[in-house]
């Protein structure tokens, strides 16, 4: 079987994060809600964003800020889902 590398990603990830993200559809791998992202739960006094299932309190996403980067990290969305 055939790859391509990382590259080949390019089109769909940039098509994937242009948009508001808030819109789309994350599902809770503790759960199983499906929920917008606009319906989590955000903790904002942390030392970034802790995102939290609206259902069961789970974990979705953390999102970290430097002068350097930006890290997401994404441990209890199992499937992301935006509409075209
Ligand atoms: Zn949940």
């Amino acid at each position: 079987m055939t790859h391509l590398d990382g590259n080949a990603l390019a089109g769909a990830l940039a098509e994937l994060f242009l948009g508001d993200m808030t819109l789309a559809t994350g599902t809770c791998a503790g759960c199983g809600d499906e929920a917008e992202l606009a319906r989590a739960m955000v903790y904002a006094d942390a030392p970034g964003l802790v995102v939290r299932c609206s259902r069961c309190g789970d974990v979705l996403m953390t999102v970290v800020r430097s002068p350097a980067d930006t890290r997401v990290s994404m441990p209890g969305i199992t499937i992301l889902t935006l509409l075209r």
